[in-house]
Order: structure tokens, then C-alpha cells, then sequence
């Protein structure tokens, strides 16, 4: 694989994967395997020391996972990946990498509910400290820097108000004051956007959500442009922190992978289609796609982004009861939150993965009662609209004032 630069579409399906070399499997084998026997005492003790390259204990490195970190390098232009057993594991593992006790964060205005959590622990623990804060322009980013500040963490698009954070105007503070920069791209995956491009230190991802893609594994998944400082990692957080990924779900993430351009694709042009329809419909306010003309960011989303994707949210007239009327009105169309996944999703963020967040604070990021979040899936669109439709229409014949 590596004599010939191929298409992302095409490594997908073969980066870091030689059948030749597993009796001609064409599927990646999966090592169920705890540790690996040394044919002698001393090559064991080369392997401890780093002289031999190869397996000593899953904790460490495992050939299947090996395979899955070596698609997600490629796939994002990095140098190497760590694979998690959650993303929450990739979060904190990359936190605690670039932290030390008294540090400072600057993060987005919209993080995911559980990292904004593990920031809180961070603060409690160590007092490291972190400010969210909208970063409009390189202005607004710069004025927000402390002397403690070591790292930038962003979201974008910023769930789930579909808000985007301009990475160039990041990264140009970012050198300038000499921070890391980590990304969350959960919600683009690698197929409509590549941070590392524009710079950026570290991508991870919720390998829950596109990457893997059919809603059966908890995965994380952390991709960094430098190597050596990867494997520094490997040996030392992700190791002694000991939250890695299993071979099995690996497996199921290498299989998931394969189809991520094509779902990619449908997730893309389904969305559009209900984009459209939306937005005729009297009860429905606003739509918030980064792809949509309308939207003021457009620019910033082509600059970054290849596609919109399969995430849209929208207000609906009826506040709370309005939404939450619609949701139990459809019936194709599940009420679930997660995303990424071939069903399509509705969620109301404000009573669900933004509960938390003080309502004042929500309210300031645009998450009023009347937002909801569609993760739109692989069905036939049609279909999708044929069930909000018959959702309207329900509302219709209840009058709300
Ligand atoms: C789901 C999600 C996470 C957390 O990932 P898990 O796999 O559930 O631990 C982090 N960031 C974003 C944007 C997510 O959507």
C-alpha cells in the first residue's frame, strides 16, 4: 500500500493490510488474544526494552487494532492512531496528555455533554481551568488566552446547533501563542473533513458514531499528526490509563470503515432532500445545515468541510410541546440520541443531551425548546418525508397557539 498514493475511497478498504501475509484471508483476521508467547526468554526481554518491534500484551498492541489504527492515519493525513474503547477515552486520554495540574483550555462554546463533565473533573482534581467560548473570528479567540493556556479543544460543526468553528483562524492563533489544538470531528468524520490539514495537533473521534456506523460498538479514536509523540502515548497514557479498544470491536470498526464513503455519500443527499422539505413546511422556523446557502457560515463550510453531511437541526412552532409532538408522531423515523448510524435519529437536545447545561447558558448557544436534532440514516428519503409529513399533520390538527 504504501509504494502508490490511493484514493481515501480505496483506502478505506486496504491501508495497513496485506492478505498475502494471513493465509490469503481476505478479511482482517481477528486476534482474540490476551498476550503472545516469545520464542526465547531474550527476545522477550528485547521486546520490553524496544529493541524487537512486536507483540508483548493487548494493552500495548494488537494486530487487528493495528490494522484499524493504520486506515484512521491515512484516512485523516496524520502521523499515527491510538484506538479507545470509547471516545469519551480518547477525550481524556488527549487531555490529560497535553495537561499538567494549573493549566488552562480553550474550548469551543459547544462541547459534547461528557467532555464538558471530564473538564469539571479535571478543574476539581488539578485545577486545570477551561473557559467555552465562541470563536467568531481570530479576534475573539485571542482575547480569551491566559498565560496558562496550553490547548485549544474544538467542535465543529458544534452539536447541535450546526455552528462552525473557522479552523484556519484557530490555527493561526494557535501559532502564534504556540498552543496544541485538538479537534473533536465526530461529526464530519474523515470523509468530509481532514483538521490536520489546516495544522491541527490532534483529531479524534466517537468511532460510535460514522466510523463505525451501524450503531453496535462504543469506540474512540485518536489520530495525531507527529508520530513518535503517538506512540510516546501509546506507552504511556493510553497504557497506564488502560482504555483501549478490543480486538473485537476493532473488527467490527475495520468492517464498519469500508462503507464509510458510500454511506457518507447517502447520509449527504438524504439530508439535502429533507433540507428541502423542511423548509417548505409552515411549522417549522428554522433549519441549521452547514451546507445550506442560506447560511451565513457557508464559506467557512466550504473552506473546511467536502459535504454537509447527515446532521440537521431545525426549530418547529409549539416550544417543548410542539417538538416533543412531532417526535411522538413519527414512526419510521426513531427518538434516540447517538448519531451516525443507517436508522435516522431524532433527538430534542434540550431535554435530552443538553439537559444538563444550565438553561440560560443553553438558551445563549441557540438551544432553545424548540430545537431538534435529526441524525439522518440511509433510508429511502422519501420514506423519511412521507413520515414527517404524516408528523405535520398531526400538529396541524392540533392547534398551538
Ligand atoms: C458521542 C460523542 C462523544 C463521546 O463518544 P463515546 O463513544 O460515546 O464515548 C464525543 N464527542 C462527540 C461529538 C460525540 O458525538
Amino acid at each position: 500500500m504504501k509504494e502508490q498514493d490511493y484514493h481515501k475511497d480505496t483506502v478505506v478498504i486496504h491501508e495497513g493490510y496485506e492478505d498475502k501475509l494471513h493465509h490469503g484471508s481476505l478479511a482482517v483476521p481477528l486476534y482474540q488474544t490476551s498476550t503472545y508467547s516469545f520464542d526465547t526468554a531474550v527476545q522477550g526481554e528485547n521486546r520490553f526494552s524496544g529493541v524487537e518491534k512486536g507483540n508483548i500484551y493487548s494493552r500495548l498492541g494488537n494486530p487487528t487494532v493495528h490494522v484499524l489504527e493504520e486506515r484512521m492515519t491515512a484516512l485523516e493525513n496524520g502521523g499515527g492512531t491510538l484506538a479507545f474503547g470509547s471516545g469519551m477515552a480518547a477525550v481524556s486520554s488527549i487531555l490529560v496528555h497535553l495537561t499538567k495540574a494549573g493549566d488552562h483550555i480553550l474550548c469551543s462554546r459547544g462541547i459534547y455533554g461528557c467532555t464538558f463533565g471530564f473538564l469539571g473533573i479535571l478543574k476539581e482534581k488539578y485545577n486545570i481551568t477551561h473557559d467555552l467560548i465562541r470563536m467568531g473570528n481570530e479576534e475573539e479567540i485571542e482575547q480569551a488566552i491566559k498565560p496558562e493556556t496550553v490547548c485549544i479543544y474544538i467542535e465543529t460543526p458544534i452539536n447541535p446547533t450546526m455552528e462552525l468553528v473557522d479552523l484556519q483562524a484557530v490555527m493561526n492563533v494557535a501559532e502564534r501563542y504556540g498552543l496544541r489544538v485538538v479537534v473533536d470531528n465526530t461529526f464530519s468524520s474523515p470523509y468530509l473533513q481532514n483538521p490536520i490539514d489546516f495544522g491541527v495537533d490532534f483529531v479524534l473521534h466517537s468511532a460510535t458514531k460514522y466510523i463505525n456506523g451501524h450503531g453496535d460498538v462504543i469506540a474512540g479514536l485518536l489520530v495525531g499528526k507527529d508520530k513518535e509523540e503517538m506512540e510516546s502515548i501509546r506507552m504511556s497514557v493510553q497504557k497506564d490509563y488502560g482504555g483501549i479498544i478490543s480486538p473485537f470491536d476493532a473488527w467490527l470498526l475495520i468492517r464498519g470503515l469500508k462503507t464509510l464513503p458510500v454511506r457518507m455519500e447517502r447520509h449527504t443527499s438524504n439530508a439535502e432532500k429533507l433540507i428541502i422539505y423542511l423548509k417548505t413546511q409552515n411549522l417549522v422556523e428554522e433549519v441549521f445545515y452547514p451546507f445550506d446557502q442560506d447560511n451565513p457560515q457557508y464559506e467557512i463550510a466550504k473552506r473546511q468541510m467536502r459535504a454537509g453531511g447527515g446532521l440537521i437541526s431545525f426549530t418547529i412552532k409549539g416550544g417543548k410541546e410542539g417538538a416533543q409532538l412531532f417526535m411522538d408522531s413519527l414512526s419510521l423515523i426513531k427518538i434516540a440520541v447517538s448519531l451516525g448510524d443507517a436508522e435516522t435519529l431524532i433527538q430534542h437536545p434540550a431535554t435530552m443531551t443538553h439537559a444538563v447545561v444550565p438553561k440560560e447558558e443553553r438558551i445563549r448557544m441557540g438551544i432553545t425548546d424548540s430545537l431538534l436534532r435529526l441524525s439522518v440514516g440511509l433510508e429511502y428519503a422519501d420514506d423519511l418525508i412521507r413520515d414527517m409529513k404524516s408528523a405535520f399533520s398531526v400538529m396541524e390538527a392540533v392547534p398551538t397557539e
